[in-house]
C-alpha cells in the first residue's frame, strides 16, 4: 500500500503518521497479515478540523465553475490510478477484482464527473414580488466543515458519496473511513490534492469509531455529521449531534425485499435474486435479503436460485474468474454463521450454502433459506452476508404487507410484467428505492437514501445538495 511509509492520516494536503496506536491489518481473503495502520490521535483530529475550517472561506467563495474545473482535473488524476485503487480495494475488503474494476472504481469516477457538472447547477429560485414592491430570491450557501464517517463495504465509493456533494457545494470535510479499510479513501484525498484541490478541503483521519469517530462528531468546529453505517451507530451519532444541535445525515442498514409476482419471468427473477443477494458477498445495504414469491412459482424459483448459488465460484478475489470474494473478516463470518445456525435450530430449511468452504479466508457460501417464520431473526435482522430467505405469498396485499414488515426501508424490488401492478407496488413499498424487474443498479443522477430505520437524507444526485447547503431568502425592496 503506497501510503504505509507516509502514515495513514491525510491532513492539510499531506500524509502524516498518526499519533495514536498502530494496529495490524489482516487480508480477509487469505487470513494473512497485510501490514499495519497508524491511528490518529485527538491532536491529529484537531489539526484536520482546523485545516478544514481554514480552507473553508477560500473554497466556498470560488465560483461554481472553478470548483467544477477542480473536480474534472481530479477525475483525470484519480482515473490514472484506477488499477492501483482496484487492487487495494480488493486486498483490503476481500471483494473480487472484477467488482473493484467494473463497479467500485468506475462508479467513483462517474460520481466525480457528475458532481463536477452538478456544482454548476447549484442555484436557488429567483422569485417574485410576494411582499409588494420587492423581489425575493433564494441563495444556496455552503455550511462549513462537514464531519463524515463511512463503512468498510464500499470504502472508495462511500468516501466519494460523502465527500463529493459536500465539496461541490463549497464545504470542506474531514472523513473518518472505516479503520478496517482506509487505503482507497487516503488515495482519493491524495489525488484530489495532486489535482489542485487546495490543502485542507479534504482531510482523512483514521481511527476507531468509539474515540476518533465520536470526537469528530462532537468537535465544535464541525457543523454537520454525515454518516453511513449501521443503524445502531447512526442512532448514537444522532444523539451526540443533538447535544449541540448539529445537522445530521444518516445512511443506515437495510433488509431489502424482492417480490416475485405470479406473472413474473421466473428465470430473470432467480438471476436477479442471486445477483442481488451475493453482490459484494451480500455486504451491501441494498442487497436482496427477503424473497417473497407467489406460491405458484415458489418451487421453480427456489430450485433455480439454489442451483445458481451452488454453481458460484468462491476463492481468490484477485482471480478474474472468481464470482464471490470473502467477507470482511473472520469475526463477521462468525456472526453470519451463528445467525444461520439459529435459523436452522428454529426449524428453517437451508436449500443452498449455510456453511463456509474448506479453504482459508473469511468465505461463506451463498445461502438460500426457506420455511423461516416472518418474525424470526433471519427474516427481520440485517445479516450483511450472502444469505437470502425465500417465503411464499398468495395475494398482492399480503406481499406488500410482508415486504413492509421490517424496521428498515432502504431498497426493494418487484418482479412482474404488469405495469399497473408495478406502479401500485412502487407506491406502496416503504423504501427509498424500488426497482422493477431489477435489483441493485444505482446511478449518480438518482438519489440514494432510506425510509424508517434506514436513515434519512440523500446521497448522490442533485438532491444531496439539500443536506450540504443552507437556503437563504434575500428580499430587495424597490
Ligand atoms: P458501523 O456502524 O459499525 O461502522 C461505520 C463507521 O462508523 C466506521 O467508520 C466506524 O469506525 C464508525 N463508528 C463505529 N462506532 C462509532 C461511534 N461510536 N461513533 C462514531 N463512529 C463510529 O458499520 P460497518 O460495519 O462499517 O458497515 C456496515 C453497515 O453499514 C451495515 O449496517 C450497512 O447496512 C450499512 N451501510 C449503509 C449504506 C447506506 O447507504 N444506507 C451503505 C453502506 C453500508
Amino acid at each position: 500500500m503506497s501510503t504505509t511509509t507516509h502514515g495513514h492520516q491525510f491532513i492539510n494536503g499531506s500524509y502524516r503518521v498518526g499519533g495514536g496506536k498502530t494496529v495490524e491489518r489482516i487480508n480477509p481473503a487469505t487470513g494473512e497479515s497485510d501490514g499495519s495502520i497508524d491511528y490518529a490521535s485527538l491532536a491529529d483530529l484537531n489539526d484536520a478540523v482546523n485545516a478544514a475550517a481554514a480552507a473553508f472561506p477560500g473554497w466556498s467563495k470560488l465560483t461554481p465553475g472553478a470548483r467544477s474545473d477542480h473536480l474534472l482535473n481530479f477525475a483525470r488524476e484519480l482515473g490514472a490510478r484506477s488499477r492501483e485503487l482496484a487492487e487495494l480495494e480488493t486486498r483490503q475488503c476481500g471483494k473480487t477484482i472484477r467488482m473493484s474494476t467494473e463497479f467500485d472504481v468506475p462508479g467513483t469516477l462517474d460520481n466525480i464527473t457528475f458532481f463536477a457538472g452538478a456544482a454548476r447547477h447549484l442555484t436557488g429560485l429567483a422569485a417574485g414580488d410576494y411582499a409588494g414592491n420587492s423581489t425575493s430570491m433564494i441563495r444556496r450557501e455552503a455550511i462549513g466543515v462537514i464531519g463524515s464517517i463511512s463503512p468498510w463495504n464500499y470504502p472508495l465509493q462511500m468516501a466519494a458519496w460523502k465527500i463529493l456533494p459536500a465539496i461541490a457545494a463549497g464545504n470542506t470535510i474531514v472523513l473518518k473511513p472505516s479503520e478496517l479499510t482506509p487505503g482507497t479513501s487516503l488515495i482519493f484525498a491524495e489525488a484530489a490534492h495532486a489535482a489542485g484541490i487546495p490543502a485542507g478541503v479534504i482531510n482523512i483521519v483514521v481511527g476507531a469509531g468509539a474515540d476518533i469517530g465520536e470526537a469528530l462528531v462532537r468537535h465544535p468546529l464541525v457543523v454537520m455529521s454525515s454518516f453511513t453505517g449501521s443503524t445502531a451507530v447512526g442512532r448514537h451519532i444522532m444523539a451526540m449531534a443533538a447535544e449541540t444541535g448539529k445537522r445530521v445525515h444518516l445512511e443506515l442498514g437495510g433488509k431489502a425485499p424482492l417480490v416475485v409476482f405470479k406473472d413474473a419471468d421466473v428465470e430473470a427473477a432467480a438471476h436477479g435474486a442471486v445477483a442481488g443477494s451475493t453482490i459484494n458477498a451480500g455486504q451491501d445495504c441494498t442487497a436482496a435479503t427477503r424473497a417473497y414469491v407467489h406460491v405458484s412459482l415458489f418451487d421453480a424459483f427456489t430450485t433455480r436460485v439454489a442451483e445458481l448459488m451452488d454453481s458460484m465460484i468462491l476463492g481468490d478475489p484477485t482471480d478474474p474468474n472468481t464470482d464471490m470474494g470473502s467477507l470482511i473478516s473472520y469475526p463477521h463470518r462468525e456472526k453470519i454463521t451463528a445467525m444461520v445456525d439459529r435459523a436452522r435450530a428454529a426449524g428453517a430449511t437451508v436449500l443452498a450454502g449455510g456453511r463456509a468452504p474448506d479453504h482459508p479466508g473469511a468465505f461463506y457460501r451463498p445461502t438460500l433459506i426457506t420455511s423461516a417464520a416472518q418474525d424470526s431473526e433471519i427474516v427481520q435482522a440485517e445479516v450483511f452476508g450472502p444469505v437470502l430467505v425465500a417465503l411464499p405469498f398468495e395475494t398482492e396485499d399480503e406481499a406488500i404487507t410482508l415486504a413492509n414488515d421490517t424496521p428498515f426501508g432502504l431498497a426493494a424490488s418487484a418482479w412482474t410484467r404488469d405495469v399497473n401492478l408495478a406502479m401500485r407496488v412502487a407506491a406502496e413499498i416503504q423504501a427509498g428505492c424500488v426497482w422493477i424487474n431489477e435489483h441493485i443498479p444505482i446511478v449518480s443522477e438518482m438519489p440514494h437514501g432510506g425510509y424508517k430505520a434506514s436513515g434519512f437524507g440523500k446521497d448522490m444526485s442533485a438532491y444531496s445538495f439539500e443536506e450540504y447547503t443552507n437556503i437563504k431568502h434575500v428580499l430587495i425592496s424597490h
